[in-house]
C-alpha cells in the first residue's frame, strides 16, 4: 500500500509543529517559528491565550456535548453577543466556515422559497472566491483548481468578475435569490472590495428583493480592524458567515441572518449534530470576551498601521519581488512579481518565518491580533534576510 494514513490532499511540509507559545510555534525539533500565519487567519489570540484556554479546560470539565434537541443556555448567550454586536437579529451555529456559508446559502434561498417563490434559487458569486471545500461551497467559486475530479457541481450560480458592479447588475435575472461575497477576498490573494461595489450590491439588492449574504470566514471577527469588516463599507447584509478566528482555534463558525432574511428557516429545516455544543459555545465566549471592544480594535488598527508602513517602506528595496501591499487591518497581503510559494517556503524553511500563499501571487500575512512592536521587528528582520537571500538564490 502507498496511501499515506493521512489522505493525501495536503502538500505537507516538512515543518512538524507539536506546542504553541503566543505567537511563535515550536517544531518537533525544537525550532522556534514566528506564526504570521495563525492557523489561516484562526489564532487570533495567539496560542497560549489564557482566557481562551481557561474557558475551554472549564467547559470540558463541566459539559462538553449536548444535543440541540435540549435547550442551550450557553447558545442562546453566545448567540444574543452576536446579534447584539452586528446587524443580526437570529444565529445559527456550525463547526467550520464551510458549513456556515452553507446554512447562508441555505437561508437565503428559503427568504424566497419560503414565500413561494421556488424558482429564486440563484446566488451571484465573483471569480476567485473561495467560500469552503463542500460540494456547494465549491460550485459557488468559479475556481476550477477546486471543481476538477469532483463534477458534477451544484447548480444555481453564477460568476462574474468580482467588483465589477455593472457584471453584477447584468447577471440578475428571474432565477437570482441574492449575491454571495467576500468583502476582502482572502484566498484569492487579500483583495478588499470597493466602497462602490458593496454599496451597489446593497442597492441593487434592495431594489430586487435579493439577499446580500456576505462570507466573512476570513476577514470577520476584529481581523479587518472593526469587529466585522462590513462595518467599514457603510452597509449590512442580510445573511453573513463567520468562522475561523471566532473560536480562536476551536472549531467554531455561524451564519448570522435578520429576522427578515431567515424567514424560511423554520423548525425541522435544518440542522448539526455538534453546531453550538457547550464547549465550542464556551470557546466563542472567551474571543469575544478578548476582542469584542472598542480597546481591543483601535489597537488591532494601530498595529496594522505599523506593520504596514514598516512594509510598504520596505518592499521598495526590492522592486523585483514585490509589488504591493494590500488589505484591511491585519488581513494583508503582499503581492509578489513571482509565483509565492516559493518564497513562503524559503521564509519558513530558512528564516522560521510562517506565513501563507494566496491567489494572485500574494503573500497572505495574517498574524494573530495580539502581535507587539517586538513581533513586528522580528518579523521584518526575517523577512529583511529573507528578501536578501531569496534575491542570491535566485540569481545563482
Ligand atoms: C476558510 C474560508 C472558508 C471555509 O472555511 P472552513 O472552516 O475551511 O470550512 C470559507 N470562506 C472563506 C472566505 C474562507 O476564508
Amino acid at each position: 500500500m502507498s496511501i499515506t494514513p493521512l489522505m493525501p490532499v495536503y502538500g505537507r511540509c516538512a515543518f512538524r509543529p507539536v506546542r504553541g507559545d503566543h505567537c511563535h510555534l515550536i517544531g518537533e525539533d525544537g525550532r522556534r517559528y514566528l506564526d504570521f500565519a495563525a492557523g489561516i487567519a484562526v489564532n487570533i489570540l495567539g496560542h497560549s491565550h489564557e482566557g481562551l484556554i481557561g474557558a475551554i479546560q472549564r467547559q470540558a470539565a463541566t459539559l462538553m456535548h449536548v444535543s440541540n434537541l435540549y435547550g442551550s443556555p450557553q447558545g442562546e448567550h453566545l448567540a444574543q453577543r452576536l446579534v447584539d454586536l452586528t446587524f443580526a437579529d437570529t444565529v445559527f451555529f456550525t463547526n467550520s466556515g464551510a458549513e456556515a456559508v452553507e446554512c447562508a446559502i441555505k437561508t437565503a434561498r428559503a427568504y424566497h422559497q419560503h414565500a413561494g417563490n421556488d424558482d429564486k434559487y440563484e446566488l451571484i458569486t465573483f471569480h476567485n472566491a473561495f467560500h469552503g471545500r463542500t460540494m456547494g461551497t465549491i460550485s459557488a467559486s468559479n475556481q476550477e483548481k477546486m471543481h476538477k475530479g469532483f463534477l458534477p457541481l451544484l447548480p444555481g450560480f453564477k460568476y462574474v468578475p468580482f467588483d465589477d458592479l455593472d457584471a453584477a447588475r447584468a447577471a440578475i435575472g428571474p432565477n437570482t435569490a441574492g449575491f454571495l461575497v467576500e468583502p476582502i477576498q482572502g484566498e484569492g490573494g487579500i483583495r478588499p472590495a470597493s466602497d462602490a461595489f458593496l454599496q451597489g450590491l446593497r442597492a441593487l439588492a434592495d431594489e430586487h428583493d435579493l439577499m446580500l449574504v456576505l462570507d466573512e470566514v476570513q476577514c470577520g471577527v476584529a481581523r479587518s480592524g472593526t469587529f466585522y469588516a462590513y462595518e467599514q463599507y457603510g452597509i449590512e447584509p442580510d445573511i453573513l458567515a463567520t468562522a475561523k478566528g471566532i473560536g480562536g482555534g476551536f472549531p467554531l463558525g455561524a451564519c448570522l441572518a435578520t429576522e427578515k432574511a431567515a424567514r424560511g428557516m423554520v423548525v425541522g429545516t435544518h440542522g448539526s449534530t455538534y453546531g453550538g455544543n457547550p464547549l465550542a459555545m464556551a470557546a466563542g465566549e472567551a474571543v469575544l470576551d478578548a476582542v469584542a471592544n472598542a480597546e481591543f480594535l483601535a489597537n488591532v488598527r494601530a498595529t496594522a498601521e505599523k506593520l504596514r508602513a514598516r512594509l510598504e517602506q520596505f518592499i521598495g528595496n526590492y522592486p523585483d519581488l514585490f509589488e504591493e501591499v494590500r488589505g484591511r487591518g491585519l488581513l494583508m497581503g503582499v503581492k509578489l512579481k513571482v509565483e509565492p510559494r516559493g518564497f513562503v517556503a524559503h521564509l519558513r524553511d530558512n528564516h522560521q518565518l510562517l506565513t501563507v500563499s494566496g491567489g494572485d501571487n500574494t503573500v497572505r500575512v495574517v498574524p494573530p491580533l495580539v502581535i507587539d512592536d517586538s513581533h513586528i521587528a522580528e518579523f521584518m528582520d526575517k523577512l529583511s534576510a529573507g528578501a536578501a537571500s531569496y534575491e542570491i538564490e535566485e540569481s545563482a
